[in-house]
């Protein structure tokens, strides 16, 4: 039988006592695993230095999946944190946290079994942000077309590796027409290409009424960064909070499992935490490496255990972590009793067919710059025109400036100018529109405006109420 070696690491606070209880679980259903220790968290960083040594990140790379338990962050600049630094290494773009009713743990719901899917990399997880004035903070909210592409295919792909029958996109591009407009048009694109599953799409605000009002209409979700990561806190909730939420970080052949919890220095030492997170997220990496038939009679145990009233403190028990986890080996199924099956040894998922990168943007003319600049007041002396561009509008917070209304607005600090053309501009007239405006206006930012040869604008229009 295939053997595979994973790197685990058991990280700060009560990370150590729940790691030890995967090992003794693992061990006892003969799992066909062999852990390979590394170090990472707090501790590391008080013994070697760093809280995330090179050769840490060398064993991932060597094994290509790791478990890793929770790490405390170090606290004051100058640390890397692990989290960041792991998903970075391994570019690991899609977050799969799957949330399935607990048997024997108290909610408003039993029959929860959702796996969402956020992507993990891009949108204001990107970090890109600024002072743009005193008053106003800006962050960027970036979503590309192969960023997109990758988790959603990584969605359909684990539906169909699981035998699910649907996939939801969850977005909101009735605002944000062009960016989440993108994410929805990759997952319309990629959706085809999979008949045997259902797919649809819900804007991100009914997405979360509809999945307290009625849960069971969805399946596997599909998100991007920010919405993934509320939403899927939303759905911890509904099957008992972030201490049985599971989670993995899946890249391009690298994948790291780990609870949603954190390293819980409150309780850590005191042999009551609850390794029931930890050891779904365990379950869930066998089913990552094909081993299903282990996934299946491990989490069958682990339901048994919890349904028989036998819980650590957190879940209302008074189990300790070491009971609840002999309990559980206690609670084995003998493997014949176990429908599924494990698969042959797979290749790592690795990204298929991003699209490929665009080196110019063929057929894309240049109409026009939004300029963006501090000043107390609108400007009124601003030119109207500069060579073929015309200044079609002044703007605060994304609304025109109508000088009926400019006396009931509050009006911020930082405005927007609008030159734009009827014709394509070319890079000289670009530059005289620059040129004019730069030394009249204290500017932040400068931004070019696209438009297709069809006459498509690849830009928002300014909103004019
Ligand atoms: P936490 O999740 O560690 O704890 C929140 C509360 O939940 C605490 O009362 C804790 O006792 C309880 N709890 C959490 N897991 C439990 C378990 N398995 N069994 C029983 N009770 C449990 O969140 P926090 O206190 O905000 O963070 C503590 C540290 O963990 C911080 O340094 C934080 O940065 C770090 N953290 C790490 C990760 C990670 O490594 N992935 C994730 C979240 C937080």
């Amino acid at each position: 039988m295939q053997t595979y070696t994973i790197t685990l690491i058991r990280g700060d606070g009560i990370g150590p006592e729940i790691a030890e209880s995967v090992v003794e679980v693992f061990a006892a259903a003969e799992v066909p695993i062999r852990w390979e220790e590394a170090e990472a968290g707090l501790a590391c960083l008080e013994r070697h230095g760093t809280p995330i040594p090179e050769a840490t990140l060398e064993s991932i790379r060597r094994n290509r999946v790791a478990l890793k338990g929770p790490t405390t962050t170090p606290i004051g600049g100058g640390h890397r944190s692990i989290n960041v630094a792991i998903r970075k290494a391994f570019e690991l773009f899609a977050n799969v946290r799957p949330a399935r009713s607990i048997p024997g743990v108290q909610t408003r719901y039993n029959d929860i079994d959702l796996i969402l899917v956020r992507e993990n990399i891009e949108d204001t997880y990107a970090g890109v942000e600024y002072w743009q004035t005193p008053d106003v903070a800006e962050s960027l909210r970036l979503i590309s077309r192969p960023g997109s592409a990758a988790v959603i295919r990584y969605a359909f792909d684990l539906a169909r590796r699981l035998g699910r029958r649907k996939v939801t996109c969850v977005h909101k591009a009735n605002i944000q027409k062009l960016s989440d407009g993108l994410f929805l048009e990759c997952f319309r694109a990629i959706a085809a290409e999979y008949p045997d599953i259902e797919s649809d799409d819900i804007l991100v605000d009914n997405a979360c009424m509809q999945l307290v009002l009625r849960p069971e209409r969805f399946d596997v979700l599909v998100l991007p960064n920010m919405f993934g990561d509320i939403v899927s806190d939303l759905c911890a909730g509904l099957i008992g909070g972030l201490g049985v939420a599971p989670g993995g970080n899946i890249g391009n052949g690298y994948a790291v499992f780990e609870a949603v919890h954190g390293s819980a220095p409150d309780i850590a030492g005191k042999g009551i935490a609850n390794p029931t997170a930890f050891l779904l997220s365990a379950v869930q990496m066998l089913r990552h490496l094909g081993l299903h038939a282990d996934a299946e009679r491990i989490e069958s145990a682990l339901r048994y255990t919890l349904v028989s009233g036998i819980k650590t403190r957190d879940l209302g028990g008074n189990a300790n972590t070491r009971e609840f986890t002999k309990a559980i080996i206690s609670n084995l199924p003998p493997r014949s009793q176990v429908q599924a099956q494990n698969a042959p040894v797979q290749e790592p998922y690795r990204t298929p067919m991003l699209p490929p990168r665009s080196t110019d943007a063929e057929g894309w003319q240049t109409v026009g710059v939004d300029l963006f600049f501090h000043a107390l007041a609108p400007p009124t002396d601003l030119p109207t025109q500069i060579g073929a561009a015309r200044l079609q509008a002044i703007s605060n917070r994304g609304i025109a400036l109508d000088s009926h209304e400019v006396g009931d607005r509050y009006l911020l600090s930082w405005f927007r100018a609008r030159y734009v053309s009827e014709t394509p501009l070319n890079e000289a007239e670009v530059g005289a529109i620059l040129e004019t405006l730069a030394p009249r206006l204290h500017w932040t930012t400068i931004q070019r405006l696209y438009r297709t040869q069809e006459g498509m604008n690849l830009f928002s229009p300014i909103q004019t109420d």
